[in-house]
């Protein structure tokens, strides 16, 4: 066992972080705040070979795992510069791809994702099921060789900048009972698939979604690998999205602890920088012990993600899930209350962040859900729900 990350990824890191620094969080906030997105910034992580860095290499990616695509993730978080994107796009759609897609769609896809090229959006939320996806109604029916989907999906991020969306649905065999997912690719210009902003408070480039589906026609290999892989396709997908939610969040608490860090040592009210007074300099040091340590579980569950054990990775990156959003919570509360009122001036760059790290808290599953998770799988306590 090691606790240092090889050459290489610490390498990853620094050419990340330095790209996305040179764009910075004024670049990052004045595009969110305009309704612009990050496309510059994601097109050169792109070209550079960060957003693919875990697509296999026969497939033009870096070959490398998810723990390497949480660092960029980190990175570019702790660089001020947030892609809600990257998320969703490489990690859990190039990852169900990669692992369960059909040749052609591993073709088609895979090379594009890693040159950061094509987006693709995930939408498994409905309004009525909402964290209980045994009720998930988004259901496809056979119609000779095409499959007709039908379903309404919300808060799916970024749909307006992707080619296209991973769908989660059921097949209409399997349409009650415990859930049986069938993932479909949906072309964002396919014929009965629409889509509407849903106004958010929340200083974002990349924008949430309604989705309409209705009577939307694909053909047969529009479905992702086969209607059998169920589950285990679907947790392909979640495992890296939890991963990578958490590397957001501690590249989130990172950046706010260090300008809350840098901040405390330069103001100075009363003869001796703020950061002498221990009401400052403990929530700090708080937060530097709490980032840590849900740093350190995001690369454990990333390490056994990459080592293909699924279900230890999915205790783990539940827990760093946790971890990362309670710390980056507090992290940019724990800063703003250090800077004082300008911890509220856009010039200070950290309000921006309030509803950024909130989110954490809620998608892609609540704070509730990881307790019962832990609560049910970790302890062996029995279910309330
Ligand atoms: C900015 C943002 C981006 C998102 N992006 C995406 C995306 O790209 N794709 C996508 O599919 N989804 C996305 N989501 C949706 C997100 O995953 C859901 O909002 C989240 O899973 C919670 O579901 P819900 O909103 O329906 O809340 P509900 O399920 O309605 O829950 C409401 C509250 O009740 C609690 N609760 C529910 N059940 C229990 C229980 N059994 N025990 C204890 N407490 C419980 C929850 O924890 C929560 O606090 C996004 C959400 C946001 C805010």
């Amino acid at each position: 066992m090691t606790f240092t990350e090889s050459e290489e990824r610490q390498a990853l890191r620094k050419a990340a972080g330095d790209l996305a620094r040179r764009y910075g969080h004024e670049y990052y906030s004045k595009l969110a705040r305009s309704g612009g997105h990050t496309t510059e910034l994601w097109n050169e992580a792109g070209r550079l070979g960060y957003l693919g860095v875990a697509v296999p290499e026969e497939y033009g990616g870096g070959g490398a795992g998810i723990g390497d695509l949480a660092a960029v993730c980190e990175e570019f978080c702790a660089a001020g510069t947030p892609m809600l994107l990257m998320v969703v796009s490489p990690a859990i759609c190039a990852t169900v791809i990669a692992r369960f897609g059909k040749d052609e769609q591993k073709k088609h896809w895979l090379p594009r994702f890693a040159s950061g090229e094509a987006r693709m959006s995930f939408a498994i939320t409905e309004p009525d099921a909402g964290s209980n996806s045994h009720k998930l109604t988004t259901t496809a029916r056979k119609d000779g060789a095409d499959w007709i989907l039908n379903g309404r999906k919300v808060y799916i991020s970024g749909v307006d900048e992707a080619e296209a969306v991973l769908v989660v649905g059921r097949t209409e065999d399997a349409k009650t009972g415990k859930l049986k997912p069938a993932l479909f690719i949906v072309p964002t210009d396919t014929p009965g698939f629409e889509y509407k902003q849903i106004e958010m408070d929340l200083v974002s480039a990349d924008k949430q979604f309604q989705l309409f589906l209705d009577d939307v026609r694909l053909p047969a290999d529009a479905l992702v690998g086969s209607e059998d892989a169920a589950l285990a396709q679907l947790f392909a997908g979640l495992n890296p999205e939890r991963i990578m939610a958490a590397s957001f969040s501690v590249g989130l608490a990172r950046y706010a602890l260090e300008k809350g860090t840098a901040y405390a040592k330069e103001r100075s009210v009363w003869g001796t920088p703020i950061g002498a007074h221990q009401g400052l300099a403990h929530p700090l040091a708080t937060v530097k012990i709490e980032m840590e340590l849900a740093k350190l579980m995001t690369q454990k569950a990333a390490a056994l993600y990459d080592s293909g054990d699924d279900m230890g990775a999915g205790e783990a990156a539940n827990m760093a899930k946790y971890a990362g959003a309670e710390v980056a919570i507090k992290a940019v509360d724990t800063a703003i209350q250090v800077h004082g009122g300008n911890g509220l001036a856009t010039e200070y760059g950290l309000g921006t962040l309030l509803g950024a790290v909130r989110v954490g808290r809620i998608a892609p599953v609540s704070r509730e859900m990881v307790l019962n998770f832990v609560a049910q799988h970790s302890l062996g306590l029995p279910k309330s729900y």
